[in-house]
């Protein structure tokens, strides 16, 4: 069990399941990009457990950089813009793979994706650890999904509640 400030999580996926699962996401990985030479842009800061031990199992060349989606977000025409933070590599026909920690609306994601997809790279796929089906309200899919889950609150492995809980080995579940 863990308690963070006012809720208590339960244990919801092992150490040895998500190591196992990582494996054979990488695995995927290197034999789909086994001629390119990705670019991993990892989406801070929920992903940065995940990438590691995600980057660590690739045999491919690759490469990493690290981008945050600013929570300061104007209003234009066309709705909330969220600027991308630290992308300052050419991305011009660079093949993409973002990694994210959860996909929930996937809005988010749909925002990165249009605005990397401006910079013509070559392609752009999506590995995320968690994915929710039901909550998802965004034109995209997940090329790489660790898991799909219910539609439910989760901490642990790079995820936080209120910036705590991100340092375990497990994820957890909001208990109800
Ligand atoms: P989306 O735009 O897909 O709705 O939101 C994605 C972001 O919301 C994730 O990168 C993550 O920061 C946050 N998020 C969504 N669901 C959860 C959850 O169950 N637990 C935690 N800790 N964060 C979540």
């Amino acid at each position: 069990m863990l308690t963070i400030k006012d809720k208590t999580f339960v244990p919801f996926i092992t150490q040895a399941t998500l190591e196992n699962r990582i494996t054979q996401l990488a695995e995927q990985i290197n034999q789909d990009y086994k001629d390119r030479e990705p670019l991993l842009v990892v989406v801070l800061n929920g992903a940065f457990i995940f990438a590691a031990e995600l980057m660590k199992q690739l045999t491919i060349a690759c490469r990493v950089t690290f981008i945050r989606v600013s929570s300061y977000h104007q209003t234009a025409s066309t709705g909330v813009i969220r600027e991308i933070l630290g992308l300052h590599e050419p991305l011009e026909g660079q093949d993409l793979i973002l990694i994210e920690d959860i996909v929930d609306t996937g809005l988010t994601l749909q925002r990165v994706c249009r605005q990397l997809g401006d910079r013509q790279p070559a392609s752009i796929a999506v590995a995320t650890l968690l994915f929710k089906p039901d909550a998802l309200q965004a034109d995209l899919s997940p090329d790489y999904v660790g898991f799909s889950i219910e539609n439910r609150f989760v901490v642990g492995y790079g995820l936080d509640y209120d910036g705590f809980g991100r340092n375990t080995k497990e994820v957890f579940v909001l208990q109800e």
